[in-house]
């Protein structure tokens, strides 16, 4: 294996092969997983909404209590190698989705391109596009559907 080979290693590693580092590291740092999404109870289908959970810093588009966010925010999805393709509902630009789906990443991915913050300069992130729940009432959220986020 060559040394380009060992260090693209979302290239030649499933999910399940993943150290942990390198599982976290391929983490794109949108947070689009963090938005709010309503879902129609019949047909199951998902609207995301330009609304993001209360632990995201919506600028530097990471959790403020990462370590804690499950015990904090029940809702927080904890994927794992063997759940990323159970949802549905999670944005095809989304790294984990990518690989499990045999897709490579995006040349805006921070991997590829080595700059952190290439995934908001490519608009893919919620920078600046979003606000609080802690700012919206739940009545507000349908008046708040967004139509940027495919999945
Ligand atoms: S959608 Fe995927 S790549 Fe983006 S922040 Fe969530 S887990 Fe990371
Ligand atoms: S707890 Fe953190 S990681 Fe989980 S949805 Fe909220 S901001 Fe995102």
């Amino acid at each position: 294996m060559s040394d380009q080979e060992s260090e693209n290693f979302w290239e030649c590693k499933d999910l399940d092969e993943m150290s942990p580092a390198e599982w976290e590291s391929l983490c794109d740092g949108c947070a689009r997983c963090c938005m709010v999404k309503l879902e129609d109870e019949e047909t199951a289908s998902v609207d995301y909404t330009a609304v993001v959970c209360h632990l995201l810093d919506d600028h530097s588009c990471r959790c403020t209590r990462y370590l804690e966010r499950h015990a904090l925010v029940p809702d927080c999805v904890q994927l794992t190698p063997d759940n990323v393709l159970d949802f549905k509902w999670l944005p095809v630009s989304c790294a984990y989705r990518r690989i499990a789906e045999g897709r490579p990443l995006e040349p805006w991915h921070p991997l590829i391109s080595k700059k952190p913050d290439s995934v908001h300069e490519a608009q893919i992130s919620v920078q600046d596009k979003v606000v609080s729940e802690l700012s919206v009432h739940e009545n507000q959220l349908e008046d708040m559907i967004i139509k940027w986020v495919e999945y």
